[in-house]
């Protein structure tokens, strides 16, 4: 039997009772007080749930109703009689610091798996997707607009670009027909020694890479790592895995209005460059595969990556490494190899 103290209100006048309420195992329920002696069954009783430690008011089957602060004894009677359970399980909830605890670890790895597996899967299928057509157009326009803003012509003779095309060729030769391997020469007071790979196959040397290698080795290390971004569709999958992470973060931390905000761009610019290194990491499992195969020395990739590396002092804004970040890490996995 459960005994609580409380307030009885009749539902017809504002007048104030205060009264007993007994709570028998049958579910007989009494209400007991100055001029007042109710009884009822708990089955005709409606609880509301509980909030935080707010008053609880208990509806009665006559329009009146009983208030009482003691929500303890109430939850125990709503439990006793099977009341409210979905409304005293999740009260139950909110008050175990062991359920927040895993609800939030569980929120934790679902951003985790997101982020390592689930986003990437989704933008390789994506960009697998991408028609050959579509993905050669991207590649040309994006070659195009470069062209008027950071390339001008390249200066080397017709010798050197015919024995590097030739040189390219033998590197592409096997490789699927869905990419239109090519390559492009350009000078660029921007990009200094450097080389960039475009969709559909398209890859451009500057003049400055070519004159910064010591010979063919070297440059078919930085062209075999370039072919290797194209053959694992780097530049679409950064495209989907960044509009996909930016959909993610904006569901993780808010509306579309705070992407602007540092909570959603902050962890999204960590996650891309983490995609950004783990694609060049991939590109440089695929030139050393291919180094490999055709007996050139990995030496001479640390050696062109080394040179790649200290032309950045050189204060060009814009170089071959802020495209190819954590340089000395990867030099250091080559020279492991
Ligand atoms: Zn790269």
């Amino acid at each position: 039997m459960i005994e609580i103290s409380g307030f009885y209100y009749d539902g017809k006048s504002s007048r104030r009772l205060k009264v007993r309420v007994t709570f028998c195992p049958s579910g007989a329920v009494s209400i007991r007080g100055d001029n007042i002696d109710l009884q009822t069954d708990i089955d005709q009783i409606r609880i509301s749930p509980r909030v935080a430690d707010t008053c609880r008011s208990l509806y009665l089957p006559d329009g009146g109703k009983l208030e009482t602060g003691d929500n303890d004894a109430i939850d125990t009677v709503a439990e006793h009689f099977q009341q409210n359970r979905l409304q005293a399980w999740l009260h139950r909830l909110e008050q175990n610091w062991r359920f927040v605890a895993v609800a939030l670890l569980a929120t934790l790895l679902f951003i985790y798996v997101s982020i390592e597996y689930g986003v990437p899967w989704a933008a390789k299928i994506a960009a697998r997707s991408v028609p050959t057509e579509m993905r050669r157009q991207l590649g040309e326009q994006a070659l195009e607009s470069l062209d008027g803003q950071v390339f001008t012509p390249s200066r080397l003779d017709a010798q050197t670009r015919q024995h590097l095309t030739h040189l390219f060729r033998t590197l592409t030769a096997g490789l699927a027909t869905q990419q239109n391997y090519r390559l492009e020469f350009r000078s660029s007071r921007k990009l200094g020694a450097n080389a960039l790979a475009f969709p559909g196959g398209i890859i451009v040397i500057t003049d400055a890479l070519v004159h910064l290698a010591d010979d063919d080795q070297q440059l078919t290390a930085v062209l075999a790592h370039e072919i290797g971004h194209v053959v694992h569709q780097h530049n679409l999958r950064r495209v989907f895995q960044n509009s996909i992470t930016a959909l993610l973060m904006i569901t993780l931390f808010g509306d579309i209005s705070s992407i602007t905000s540092l909570s959603a761009t902050l962890p999204t610019i960590l996650v891309q460059s983490r995609y950004s290194r783990q694609f060049e990491s991939e590109a440089d499992r695929y030139a050393l595969d291919y180094l490999e195969s055709a007996d050139i020395p990995v030496e001479q990739f640390a050696i062109i990556l080394t040179r790649l590396e200290q032309q950045r002092g050189d204060g060009s804004e814009f170089d071959y490494l802020s495209s190819h970040p954590a340089i000395s890490k990867r030099i250091a996995v080559i020279r492991s190899h």
